[in-house]
């Protein structure tokens, strides 16, 4: 090694001691992801509280992680979790084997499942990495009501989703109608 090739090496310190030092302030600052950054997965509902699911594991089928689980079961009139035939009655995703790639929320036929920006999913435990419907569920909003209930859009499955308002319009339709009425 000659010289200069030392001399070279302190020139790169030399610059970067000048430079404004990018320090990330995390924890203390949150971090802000890219909007499409693909954190914590969301199952999702109708307006009316109902579950977007239907329990046809083509998430878990797509999933190249073996992470998802999925049991789908029949709706009743008196027992109702979605407004078609089925739901997922069970339905875990195991973040110890998640690499968040989003193939399985492309798999989804009903937009049931997207991700959310969250990245926070470091834990104590095992068992406590195996996320089930009680946290992957979305929060009810207003106007919703949690299953299981009769559907509150429409007394059947093509009234439902005919009455459905386009994707990005607010429904306004359920937080009026009063609670227990089926419309
Ligand atoms: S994000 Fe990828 S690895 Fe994680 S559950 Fe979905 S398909 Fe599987
Ligand atoms: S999340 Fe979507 S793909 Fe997965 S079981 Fe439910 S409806 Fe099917």
């Amino acid at each position: 090694m000659g010289m200069f090739d030392a001399w070279a090496g302190f020139g790169v310190t030399f610059r970067t001691m000048f430079k404004k030092p990018f320090t990330e302030s995390y924890p203390k600052k949150p971090f802000v992801t890219a909007p499409r950054f693909h954190g914590r997965h969301q199952l999702n509902r109708w307006p009316d509280g109902l579950e977007k699911c239907v329990g046809c594991e083509l998430c878990a089928w797509a999933c190249p992680a073996d992470a998802i689980y999925v049991e789908g079961a029949e709706n009743t009139d008196e027992d109702r979790y979605s407004p078609g035939e089925r739901y997922g009655r069970v339905y875990q995703i195991n973040y110890l084997r998640c690499i968040l790639c989003g193939l399985c929320i492309e798999a989804c036929p009903t937009r049931a499942l997207t991700m959310t920006n969250e990245f926070e999913l470091a834990d104590h435990s095992r068992e406590a990495l195996i996320y089930e419907k009680d946290r992957l569920l979305a929060p009810l909003l207003t106007g919703m009501e949690a299953p299981p209930h009769p559907r509150r859009l429409g007394p059947d499955e093509q009234s439902y989703f005919l009455g459905l308002p386009p994707t990005g319009t607010p429904d306004t339709r359920v937080a009026s109608a009063p609670k227990g009425e089926e419309k």
